[in-house]
C-alpha cells in the first residue's frame, strides 16, 4: 500500500510542483510582456508626438516673414499651437506685443495737428463748453486722414455729447464707431468698436451685429491683446452667450500662461541643452515649448496628443511616465489594456493542469480500490478454507460417532441399528448438501445462489435439526429445551438451507455457551410470521458488536480471545438464507447472560 501511495503521490506532487512553476513563469512572462508593451507604446507615442511637433515647427517656419522684417511671427499654422513668439534681445515678444494696429494707432494719435486739436477740444469739454468742443471734434473728424483717427475723435465726441445730455447725437456717433472693422485698435490692442458696443446692448437690432463682431473676434485666435479679450468676454457675458464667454476665458488663460512664460523666459532658456529636437513642458494646462532660431513655438500638449489619436493621455504633475529625453517634464498616462490572449492562455493552462491532476487522483483512487479488493479477496480465500472445514466438521463428527458406536456395540438391537444407520445416511446426505451449500457460498458472493423451494413443514425441519444435533449435544452434556408449535402451515422453502441455518445457530449456541449446559430451540408463530428461536445462556454479545456479527468473516473479539474455533461465516449464511426466504434474522443478547437468535419467516408469502 505504501508502495502504491509512493508510486502515485510522488509523480502527482512532482506534476503539481511543475504546474505551479509553469503558472508562475507564465505570470512573470506576462508581467514582462506588459512592461515591454507599455514601453513600446510610450516610445511610439513619443516619436509620433515629436514628429507632429517638428511638422508644426517646419510649417510655422515657412510662415515666418524674412528675418529683416520680423516684427510679427505670422499666424499659427495649427489649432494646437498656443502662440508663436519672437525672441528679441533675449526677451520673448508675444504676438499681441507687436500688433501693427497698436503701432499704427500710436503713430496716428500722436500726429502733431491731430493731437493739438484733440487737446483743444478736451480743454473746451473740461470747461463744460460742449458745443465748442463738439465743433472742434467735428472738424477733426472731417479732416482726419485715417478711419482710426476719425473713430477715436468720434468716441471722444460721443462721450462729450453724452455728458451734455445730447443722447441721440451721442448715439449716432457711437453707431459709426461700432461699424468699424476689428483691425482698428487702440494703444491697448482693443478694437475701437468694442468701446461703442456697450451702448447698444439693449437694442435688439444692434445686438445681432455686436454678437457677429465678437464672434469674429473669437475667431482671430492668438491675435487679440489680453485687454481686448477681457472686454470681449464682458460683452459675451452681458449678451449671455456662454459658449463665447468660455472661449474668451480660455483665451485669457492662454494669454496669462503666455505672459507667465514671458516672465520666466530668461530663466528657461539657459537650461535648454543643445540637443535637438527639444520640447520642454511648461505650465498647466501643459504646453510644449520649442525655442529655435530666435522664435518660440508653444503647443498645447493635450490637444496635440488628441490630434494624434494616441492612447496616451496627459497625466498630473509628478505622476505618470515620461515620453523620452526630447520631451522633458512631460508626464503621460497609459490606459490599462486588457491582455486577453495572455489571460486566455493562462486559464487554458490552469484548466489543463487541473484536469490532469484530477485524472491522476481519480486513477490513483481506482487503482487503490482495485488493490484493496484484491487484498480482501486474498484474505477471503484464506478464510474460506477454514470456514469450509468448520461447516463440514459437525456432520463428519456425527457420522464418525455413530459409526464408531455401531462398531463397538455388537449386540445392538436391530431397531437401534436402523435408527443409527438412518442418521448416518441422513447425515452423509446432508454432508453432501453442505458441501454443495458451502460451494454455493461463492455463488452468494457473486449473487448467483439458487434456492430449491418446495412445501416444507417447519416443525419437521426444527425437529430434524434437534435430532441431528442431539447426539453432539448429549455428548457435551447439554439439555435441549425444545418447544415446537405444530399448527403452522407448510411454507415454500429450501429445506436444506433452513436446516443449515438452524444447525449453524445451534452449533454457535453450543460453542458460545461457556459453562452453561442449556440450549433452547423454539418454533412458534407471531402474526403472519413463523419464528425459529435458538437460545443459549453463554457469553453473550456486546451491544456494539451485534450489528456486525452477520458480516462475512466477522468474529467478535470475545470469541477470538477465548480461542473458540470459527471462520465468521455461519451467521452470514443464516442471514442470507433468511433474507432469501423473505424473512430476516435478529439477535437479542447481553454479555454474560446469553443470546437468542430468531429467524423470522413469513408464512404463505411464497
Ligand atoms: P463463527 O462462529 O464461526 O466465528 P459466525 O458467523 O457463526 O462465525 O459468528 C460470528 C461471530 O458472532 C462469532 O465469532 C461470535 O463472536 C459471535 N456469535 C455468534 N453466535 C454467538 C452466540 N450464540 N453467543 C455469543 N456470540 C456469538
Amino acid at each position: 500500500m505504501l508502495l502504491l501511495l509512493t508510486a502515485v503521490f510522488v509523480p502527482y506532487l512532482v506534476l503539481a510542483a511543475l504546474s505551479l512553476r509553469m503558472i508562475r513563469q507564465e505570470r512573470q512572462l506576462e508581467t514582462r510582456r506588459a512592461v515591454e508593451d507599455r514601453q513600446r507604446r510610450l516610445t511610439l507615442a513619443g516619436q509620433q508626438l515629436l514628429s507632429l511637433l517638428q511638422n508644426f515647427k517646419l510649417r510655422q517656419l515657412a510662415q515666418l516673414p524674412p528675418r529683416s522684417d520680423r516684427t510679427t511671427p505670422g499666424p499659427p499654422v495649427d489649432k494646437c499651437i498656443a502662440f508663436v513668439g519672437l525672441v528679441r534681445e533675449g526677451r520673448l515678444r508675444l504676438p499681441w506685443d507687436d500688433d501693427p494696429g497698436v503701432r499704427l494707432f500710436r503713430g496716428l494719435v500722436t500726429e502733431a495737428r491731430f493731437a493739438s486739436q484733440l487737446g483743444q477740444a478736451g480743454a473746451q469739454q473740461r470747461a463744460a463748453r460742449y458745443d465748442q468742443a463738439a465743433a472742434i471734434y467735428n472738424r477733426v473728424i472731417e479732416a482726419a486722414r485715417h478711419p482710426a483717427q476719425q473713430a477715436y475723435a468720434r468716441l471722444l465726441l460721443a462721450q462729450g455729447l453724452e455728458k451734455a445730455g445730447r443722447k441721440p447725437e451721442s448715439r449716432r456717433q457711437y453707431e459709426r464707431v461700432l461699424e468699424l472693422p476689428l483691425e482698428h485698435v487702440d494703444e491697448y490692442g482693443v478694437p475701437l468698436a468694442f468701446y461703442a458696443a456697450p451702448h447698444f446692448l439693449g437694442d435688439d437690432l444692434r445686438r445681432q451685429g455686436i454678437l457677429r463682431t465678437i464672434r469674429m473676434a473669437a475667431e482671430r485666435e492668438g491675435r487679440l491683446s489680453p485687454a481686448a479679450l477681457y472686454q470681449a468676454r464682458d460683452l459675451a457675458r452681458t449678451l449671455k452667450v456662454s459658449e463665447l464667454e468660455s472661449r474668451f476665458t480660455e483665451q485669457i488663460r492662454d494669454r496669462e500662461q503666455a505672459e507667465a512664460l514671458q516672465a520666466d523666459f530668461a530663466r528657461l532658456v539657459p537650461v535648454r541643452p543643445a540637443r535637438e529636437p527639444l520640447w520642454s513642458a511648461y505650465g498647466q494646462p501643459v504646453w510644449l515649448i520649442s525655442v529655435a532660431d530666435a522664435w518660440v513655438l508653444a503647443v498645447r500638449a493635450g490637444e496635440a496628443l488628441r490630434a494624434l489619436d494616441s492612447t496616451v493621455r496627459l497625466a498630473g504633475h509628478g505622476e505618470g511616465d515620461s515620453l523620452g529625453e526630447s520631451l522633458p517634464g512631460l508626464s503621460v498616462a497609459l490606459p490599462a489594456t486588457v491582455e486577453l490572449p495572455a489571460n486566455y492562455r493562462r486559464t487554458l493552462l490552469i484548466s489543463a493542469l487541473t484536469l490532469t491532476l484530477t485524472l491522476t487522483l481519480l486513477a490513483a483512487y481506482l487503482l487503490w480500490r482495485d488493490v484493496r479488493r484484491d487484498m480482501e479477496l486474498a484474505e477471503m480465500r484464506s478464510q474460506f478454507v477454514s470456514s469450509v472445514s468448520h461447516e463440514l466438521k459437525t456432520p463428519l463428527t456425527t457420522v464418525r460417532m455413530f459409526t464408531e458406536t455401531m462398531r463397538l456395540d455388537e449386540e445392538m438391537d436391530r431397531q437401534t441399528q436402523c435408527e443409527y444407520l438412518d442418521t448416518i445416511l441422513s447425515e452423509s446426505e446432508r454432508l453432501g448438501r453442505l458441501v454443495d451449500n458451502v460451494l454455493d457460498f461463492a455463488k452468494i458472493e457473486q449473487g448467483a445462489r439458487i434456492y430449491h423451494r418446495q412445501p416444507v413443514r417447519l416443525e419437521e425441519v426444527v425437529e430434524e435439526s434437534a435430532r441431528v444435533i442431539g447426539y453432539p449435544l448429549k455428548q457435551s452434556g447439554f439439555t435441549l429445551d425444545l418447544a415446537v408449535e405444530r399448527t403452522l402451515p407448510p411454507i415454500e422453502a429450501d429445506r436444506d438451507a433452513l436446516l443449515q441455518a438452524i444447525l449453524n445457530l445451534m452449533t454457535n449456541a453450543m460453542k458460545y455457551s461457556d459453562k452453561s449446559r442449556r440450549i433452547g430451540l423454539e418454533l412458534r408463530h407471531e402474526g403472519d410470521d413463523a419464528l425459529i428461536a435458538v437460545t443459549d445462556y453463554g457469553i453473550g454479545i456486546a451491544p456494539e458488536e451485534q450489528a456486525r456479527i452477520f458480516d462475512r468473516f466477522y468474529r467478535a473479539p470475545a470469541s477470538q480471545s477465548q480461542y473458540i474455533p470459527g471462520a465468521g461465516l455461519g451467521l452470514t449464511l443464516v442471514a442470507h438464507i433468511a433474507k432469501a426466504h423473505g424473512g430476516d434474522v435478529a439477535v437479542r443478547s447481553s454479555p454474560g447472560a446469553g443470546s437468542t437468535f430468531t429467524i423470522r419467516l413469513p408464512i404463505g408469502a411464497e
